[in-house]
């Protein structure tokens, strides 16, 4: 595989330190809040990479982290304590909130089709880890005390700014509004590692540490909980573009000061997925979750879709009329993918693998999810029979994860449920899709019947697809207007 690497800022082919086999870390969320579609376009496209891995022939051990704990309003460790807020807003516990927003989280997941990482590891769980790494840092020099707090001296580095796409101005500490500058940093990049005095002084999670009872920064959770769970060599370190300066630096930072040795070659980031105002973020204009979108009517899976389309290294701008147009697009789909006839023959094992091998190599150029989706455009129009056609779908959907066949398997119930119910003195003519064949007989079943009340339903349901019908004799006809 070929992946852009954020590291060396080029496209390199994807190595591991045990061949084969795939230690891959991701920056969980931090369970103050739901997480917004933004958020989870890169736990999405993570999502896909990892099941690449596996699809290509790797073992992959995947590690995600959960923040609850440590994590403030700034990046730089300034601001608010992020769950704190969030208890404050609900009037809850910092547990409560952890709990309830890490199952609101993987309900996201599951109906995005989000596989649950090898290893989910909260970062309260793994304090003795932040505490032996930080101990070392302070041994070794790597680390002070000042005002309480421990901090890691980034000019002990020779080499700090890994990420360098940001423009140095970017790496001063406090230039985002309403963030003070920590006095008692020696530089302006220094980070906190345990924090024993802070402006929180009803912080709930305290722990002893050698410093005084505290509680550890959000950088230290990534670092302590990967080489707990992926050991000192990690292959591969996901997250989103935001993540890269200064969460992925820190991380960096400390993992090699204190291993002595290269921590992680690969770092693969996800871009932004922003709205026509710009950047999406949970403060700003209509708060887009996946609840919202169900409640609009939308599959969350038409929004992994539109995702899928987009490559990860670009922005992606979301409007409800281009989320639209790929939930019209997937639908179209999952309909031609139920036009084909399982029961046509024998799969076709050589077409078969030839589909696969194509795939392998197109998707494995840095993660082209396009070129996944194309691929199955032209798997439906493969010169060999409908049974290997599903066949290769249901293989590209071992890393699309749209649940092609499933839902393809429920149009065609429905289709031959509706029409087993019509009695075959009804016929419905349209532009050949089952779903809507079916929804139109059901209306005809509920006039039948003279429920009038769900026939009206259904009619406008159809006219929200934006279909027209128009009564003939002995049925009905419909398009699309
Ligand atoms: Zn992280």
């Amino acid at each position: 595989m070929y992946l852009y690497n954020s590291a060396t800022h080029k496209k390199e082919e994807f190595k591991t330190h045990t061949p084969g086999r795939v230690e891959m870390y991701t920056c969980g969320p931090t369970v103050y809040h739901f997480a917004h579609i933004g958020n989870l376009r890169s736990y999405i496209m993570e999502d896909v990479l990892e099941k690449y891995l596996r699809f290509a022939g790797y073992d992959v051990n995947r590690v995600m982290n959960i923040t609850d704990v440590g994590h403030l309003s700034s990046d730089a460790d300034t601001g608010e304590d992020k769950m704190l807020k969030g208890a404050k807003r609900e009037n809850k516990t910092v547990l409560d909130i952890a709990k309830f927003y890490t199952d609101a989280f993987f309900d996201d997941c599951r109906k995005l089709n989000i596989k649950t990482p090898d290893v989910v590891q909260p970062a309260t769980g793994c304090v003795e880890e932040y505490i032996k790494i930080i101990t070392r840092l302070m041994d070794t020099g790597y680390a002070y005390f000042a005002g309480g707090n421990v901090y890691f001296d980034t000019s002990r580095l020779s080499r700090y700014y890994i990420f360098n796409d940001h423009d140095e101005d970017d790496l001063a500490v406090g230039v985002r509004e309403g963030v003070e500058e920590d006095a008692n940093k020696r530089n302006k990049n220094d980070f906190v590692l345990w924090f024993t005095k802070s402006k929180f002084e009803d912080q709930a999670l305290k722990w002893d540490s050698p410093w005084g009872v505290g509680y550890p920064g959000w950088h230290i959770e990534c670092s302590g909980i990967s080489m707990k769970y992926n050991g000192e060599f990690l292959d591969l370190h996901c997250g989103g573009v935001d993540n890269a300066f200064p969460h992925h630096t820190n991380e960096i930072a400390q993992s090699e000061s204190y291993l002595g040795h290269p921590w992680c070659p690969h770092w693969f980031h996800v871009h932004h997925l922003n709205d026509p105002a710009g950047k999406m973020s949970k403060s700003k204009g209509e708060f887009l979750t996946v609840s919202l979108l169900e409640k609009k009517g939308y599959d969350p899976l038409a929004y992994r879709w539109f995702c899928l389309q987009s490559h990860y290294r670009k922005t992606l701008l979301f409007t409800w009329e281009n989320l639209d147009n790929a939930a019209a697009a997937y639908n179209k789909l999952l309909n031609r993918i139920a036009s084909l006839k399982p029961e046509d023959s024998d799969v076709d094992q050589t077409v078969f693998e030839e589909y696969k091998a194509k795939f392998i190599q197109q998707v494995g150029n840095d993660l082209n999810t396009s070129m996944a989706v194309t691929a199955v455009f032209d798997a439906l129009k493969a010169k060999t029979g409908d049974a290997t056609r599903l066949a290769i779908i249901g293989e590209f959907d071992k890393v699309l994860s749209l649940s092609l066949l499933e839902k393809a398997a429920a149009i065609r119930e429905k289709a031959a449920q509706a029409t087993t119910a019509g009695g075959g003195d009804y016929v419905v003519t349209g532009e050949g899709d089952p779903a809507i064949d079916a929804l139109v007989l059901q209306r005809y079943e509920a006039k039948k019947a003279k429920n009038f009340a769900e026939a009206d339903r259904i009619r406008d349901e159809l006219k929200a697809q934006g279909v027209e019908i128009t009564d003939i004799k002995g049925g009905a006809s419909w398009k699309r207007v």
